[in-house]
């Protein structure tokens, strides 16, 4: 039994639970990985953040309750780490467009490069020998978690030892991952290699692994040197995507998708929709199958949403698994608007670019509404996390923190 329970109450309860932990405990204590049964000193909240069952807001305001700014400081900046990441790539979406280019060319070599499937299936199974990594690998797939430090041990050593192209190091997290996430993972994976800051890549050393799990592991043969691995450089900078003026319509369906289910946004305007339908885009994270407790999550985050909102939902229509589907769903109902929370870049957005353009030419407009908070934080998402770092004073005096 996976232990992410995924319900809005679970993700709250864990809050609570953790929110005495996030101050200076956390400071001294979040870079040790203790274990599977052990990641006390981290908050586990993630895919709980990822589908905004529970949201950063909520969790920065539980623990601003419980510690003062200073105190919390840390936890208050990973968690903007996520902010910072999202609309890093919200700003230059391109990159995600340049990965899924970039996996695709490596599953190629798997299939041409003789020994590459062999090293390939090695590192996901963690049959490699190297203590630290083989569990890393099935503590991934047992769990669907791996604690921060272990994602960047792991990342390293696919890269910078095992020589494994990044990309499919990248789309083994996120078919395992619970909190599988386009903008993390593929901006986390880029930075171990040298791509995100280019030229600063991440080198996984036996002693500081030796050191932050506590003597469980003693790796053996780690590459001693981390090269940056070539760079296509950062695409130009775009501009911050924004909800479109609207006004409700008389005939207004709603779309839940997994990768926001925070509903708030969409009904700060007097909307009365007629009928909602669902569309799970998890399975898309790769073109492989992703793992059945990455499914199991993303659906019960999903049911858990409905269950909470239904009432204000109008005729439920039950799941609509492609952008075809739901299109014939509008028309069938005779929709003036489809309102949705804006998917961000990754497999949510491609589906619904799709959607907007089979519903602009039926006469129906895609409302993607944005959540204050990605308005707030996204625009400033335009240097590195040092300047971004500056407006976090800002953003909590915004969220009234
Ligand atoms: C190679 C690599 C891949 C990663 N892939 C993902 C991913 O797919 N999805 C994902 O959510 N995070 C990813 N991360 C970031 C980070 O490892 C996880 O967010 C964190 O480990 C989640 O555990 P937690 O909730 O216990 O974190 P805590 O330490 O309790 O932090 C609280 C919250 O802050 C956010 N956060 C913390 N650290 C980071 C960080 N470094 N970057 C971005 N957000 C952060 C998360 O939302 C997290 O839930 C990745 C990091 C690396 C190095």
């Amino acid at each position: 039994m996976n232990r992410f329970f995924p319900s809005r109450n679970k993700g709250l309860e864990r809050l609570k639970g953790f929110a005495p932990h996030a101050g200076r405990d956390y400071a001294r204590l979040r870079n040790y990985d203790l274990g599977p049964e052990s990641h006390v000193h981290v908050s586990q909240l993630s895919p709980y953040l990822r589908h905004r069952l529970v949201t950063e807001k909520e969790v920065l305001q539980t623990v601003l309750n419980r510690h003062s700014r200073a105190a919390a400081e840390k936890f208050i900046h990973e968690v903007f780490w996520r902010s910072y990441w999202k609309g890093w790539l919200e700003l230059r979406p391109g990159v995600w467009g340049q990965y899924r280019a970039g996996l695709a060319r490596a599953l190629d070599r798997t299939k041409a490069e003789s020994g590459l499937r062999q090293r390939w299936d090695d590192a996901c199974n963690g049959e490699t020998g190297i203590d630290a990594f083989d569990h890393w690998a099935k503590e991934l797939r047992e769990t669907g978690y791996l604690h921060n430090h272990a994602r960047m041990w792991f990342a390293s050593i696919w890269i910078h030892t095992l020589n494994l192209p990044w990309e499919l190091g990248a789309d083994l997290f996120l078919r395992h991952l619970l909190d599988g996430d386009p903008a993390s993972n593929t901006l986390g994976w880029r930075w171990v290699g040298g791509l995100q800051t280019i030229g600063k890549t991440y080198l996984a050393r036996p002693d500081n692994i030796h050191k932050f799990t506590e003597n469980r592991f003693n790796p053996k043969g780690l590459a001693r040197d981390a090269h940056p691995l070539s760079s296509q450089g950062h695409p130009p900078r775009g501009e911050p995507p924004q909800t479109p003026p609207w006004n409700p319509a008389e005939r207004v369906g709603v779309l839940i998708h997994d990768d926001d289910l925070n509903l708030n946004p969409l009904f700060e305007s007097d909307v009365y929709p007629l009928t909602f339908t669902r569309l799970v885009t998890c399975d898309a994270r790769s073109p492989l199958a992703v793992s059945e407790d990455v499914r199991r999550f993303a659906k019960g985050a999903m049911e858990d949403t409905v269950a909470r909102w239904g009432a204000r939902l109008g005729t439920d229509a039950g799941e609509h698994e492609t952008p075809e589907a739901i299109a014939a769903w509008a028309k069938t109902n005779q929709l003036d608007q489809v309102v949705t929370p804006y998917g961000s870049t990754g497999p949510a957005r491609d589906v619904l670019d799709d959607l907007d353009s089979r519903l602009t030419p039926q006469g129906i407009s895609l409302i993607r509404v944005i959540n204050p908070y990605d308005s707030m934080t996204w625009p400033n998402a335009t240097h590195g996390f040092f300047r971004f770092k500056d407006h976090i004073g800002e953003f909590l005096d915004d969220l009234g923190l």
